[in-house]
């Protein structure tokens, strides 16, 4: 027998993940993919170039920007964002609001502008910041990374001295010291019943 499952769209909740540029919200993300595949991670849309390695479908919807005129103008995406002054990047709603409904735990990626977004939509789910352990580890990230231009680099910079601004608007930190701890963390949080912070 299946586990019953409540009325009007089951018990499964969404989880916000945001925080600075380089912080490694993707990589904690990626290792959540990885070791929990009961935890369902939605794929952004995004005008912006594949990376090598960077398959269709997988890390994004690569999409071109008519397409995603069309998305936007459809009502298609539950947020959306221009981050680093570069591309487009957009959570597509229904696949969210399927997985929701189904009683499976959703997660989303995202930078602070599209949490912030989430949070006028969905104020019921649950924000989680991810901090650098500290401001100079996060400008190593940043730049031991290298797969951007100066200009770029430079410009994410910039909105990680802001973003960094913005951890008081979430329900939980979560400090990104070892990814397997932030990992283990942010999954107990996406399966725990109730939210610290709020009711
Ligand atoms: P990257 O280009 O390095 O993969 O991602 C750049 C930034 O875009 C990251 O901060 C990531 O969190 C953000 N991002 C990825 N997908 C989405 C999305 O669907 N919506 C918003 N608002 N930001 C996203």
């Amino acid at each position: 027998q299946d586990p019953p499952r409540t009325a009007g769209g089951g018990s499964a909740r969404l989880t916000v993940l945001a925080g600075p540029t380089a912080v490694g919200k993707g990589t904690v993300a990626a290792d959540i993919r990885e070791r929990f595949p009961d935890i369902w991670i939605s794929v952004s849309a995004t005008t912006r170039k594949p990376r090598p390695g960077e398959v269709h479908g997988v890390h994004y919807l690569f999409v071109s920007d008519e397409e995603f005129d069309r998305m936007i103008a459809a009502g298609e995406l539950l947020e959306w964002a221009v981050v680093h002054k570069a591309a487009r990047y957009g959570t597509p709603k229904q696949p969210v609001l399927d997985k929701l409904a189904d009683g499976r735990p959703a997660l989303l990626e995202i930078d602070l502008q599209g949490a912030r977004q989430v949070r006028e939509t969905m104020p019921e789910a649950q924000f989680v910041f991810l901090a650098p352990p500290s401001w100079d580890e996060l400008v190593r990230r940043l730049l031991f990374r290298g797969t951007e231009t100066p200009e770029e680099r430079e410009r994410r910079l910039e909105t990680a001295t802001v973003e960094l601004a913005a951890e008081k608007e979430f329900d939980v930190t979560i400090v990104n010291a070892s990814v397997r701890e932030a990992a283990d963390q942010l999954v107990k949080l996406i399966r725990s019943p109730s939210i610290p912070g709020k009711s």
